[in-house]
């Protein structure tokens, strides 16, 4: 999807100015766009009891932006050390942190209750009884395996290394319950990118119904149910956006129809990472270089390094060229980095303006998944992250690695045995 109006017209005109002052490649982040996409997100929901959102930080995880989303009231979804540090740093406490990891070491249930804790958010039965202390709320992650609610089949999670199956969900909790835990939550994560609403409707559904099974038998409310992330951002120009009104409507009315039936409505969380940043960031790089062989090529100054996704996904992001964006698509051209590995291209085959050394290429969606994935292979170095802020300035939130950044790990104590 051409990235958000709003956004491209508040940069453009300042973009070659940004690039010449901070040097390319860079990703910039529209901290505007992400407010507004949180906003929309609360006014969505604003008909439930109760609602929170926990900021997937695996999506974009810079203090800058998790200061944003902590002053939008948002929480933060964690599955590591490093990222319940970060989380804490922007002032994060206990109910603001969903700890949801999965093949769990010990060392990460010592650090999700330290400073305070965490909601633990638990991926196996096993795990019950190696949790140091078990806290008095507990949450499990579900895999309902190859179920269907109503109508509709929520996915095939058989294959999926997460979660608790149907058949031991009902242990998992008296186990816990056993061992101390008296209040409870119910997560799950089905979906990715997922654009058709009505699946996290039917997510809700499910997780509803398993709340009523589970709560019979073990004589307790549930306090939170968390439908997970995976909510889709229109990535291809043809792509529909994800209806998110609809979606809370119909939310909200299984909630109600849950309280009418049993007194109380949990409160309900979700942990989108990729819906709230994902089309408010773009990668910016120069064209260094084109070539013709077998097929036409655009050398860019970023690779593998910045953005990820095409390469190993084949994940499309769209692409303009700064200045013209509105040029006939006359150029078919593989835009490519340095890697030495012949995935290293951020589009195949794909229909741009012609293109000059010098020009300002613009990857389009990069807010989630992007920056954060990146890797040092072939000592390619990660680039800088930059913060649009509402009143047009432009911030360093990030600075680029250099190679003394790549040398750090080999500074240690010699060692042998
Ligand atoms: C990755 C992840 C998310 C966020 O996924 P998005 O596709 O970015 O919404 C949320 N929860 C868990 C447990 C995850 O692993």
């Amino acid at each position: 999807m051409p990235m958000p109006t709003d956004f491209s017209n508040r940069l453009s005109p300042a973009l070659e100015h940004i690039a010449a002052h901070f040097g390319t490649p860079f990703h910039i982040y529209d901290e505007k766009g992400i407010r507004e996409t949180g906003d929309s997100l609360k006014t969505a929901f604003s008909g439930l009891p109760f609602f929170k959102e926990y900021f997937a930080v695996k999506a974009l995880p810079n203090p800058a932006i998790l200061s944003i989303m902590k002053s939008l009231g948002f929480g933060f979804d964690c599955s590591s050390i490093p990222e319940l540090m970060i989380s804490r740093k922007t002032g994060a406490t206990q109910n603001d942190i969903m700890f949801t990891s999965n093949n769990t070491h010990p060392l990460e249930f010592i650090e999700a209750a330290s400073h305070g804790g965490s909601i633990l958010n638990l991926d196996d039965i096993s795990l019950i009884e190696k949790v140091p202390v078990m806290p008095e709320l507990i949450c499990f992650r579900y895999n309902p395996g190859e179920r269907r609610t109503g109508n509709s089949i929520i996915g095939n999670p058989l294959e999926a290394k997460y979660g608790v199956s149907h058949d031991q969900i009902i242990d998992a909790y008296r186990e816990s319950q056993k061992r101390g835990a008296r209040r409870f939550g119910l997560h799950t994560m089905l979906a990715s990118n997922e654009l058709n609403y009505t699946y996290m409707v039917e997510t809700t559904r499910m997780l509803l119904q398993t709340v009523e099974m589970i709560s019979e038998k073990i004589g307790q409310p549930f306090e939170f149910i968390n439908i997970g992330g995976g909510l889709g951002i229109p990535y291809k120009p043809e792509d529909t956006y994800l209806d998110i009104k609809a979606m809370a409507e119909e939310i909200t009315a299984l909630m109600n129809l849950f309280r009418q039936n049993h007194g109380y409505c949990p409160k309900f969380f979700m942990e989108s990472g990729r819906y709230m940043t994902g089309p408010h960031g773009i990668l910016v790089t120069r064209a260094i270089n084109s070539k013709n062989t077998y097929r036409s090529y655009i050398g860019v100054d970023a690779c593998m390094s910045s953005l990820m996704r095409p390469g190993i996904y084949g994940a499309y992001h769209h692409i303009t060229v700064h200045e013209k964006e509105d040029a006939p698509r006359t150029l078919v051209a593989d835009v490519v980095g340095s890697l030495c590995e012949n995935n290293d291209k951020f589009a195949v085959q794909r229909p741009l303006p012609e293109i000059s050394d010098g020009d300002l290429l613009m990857i389009h969606d990069t807010g989630a998944h992007g920056y954060a994935m990146g890797f040092n292979y072939n000592g390619r170095l990660r680039p800088k992250e930059l913060l649009l802020k509402p009143d047009g300035h432009v911030e360093l939130i990030r600075r680029e690695e250099t190679p003394e950044d790549y040398f750090r790990t080999l500074d240690f104590e010699p060692d042998a045995i």
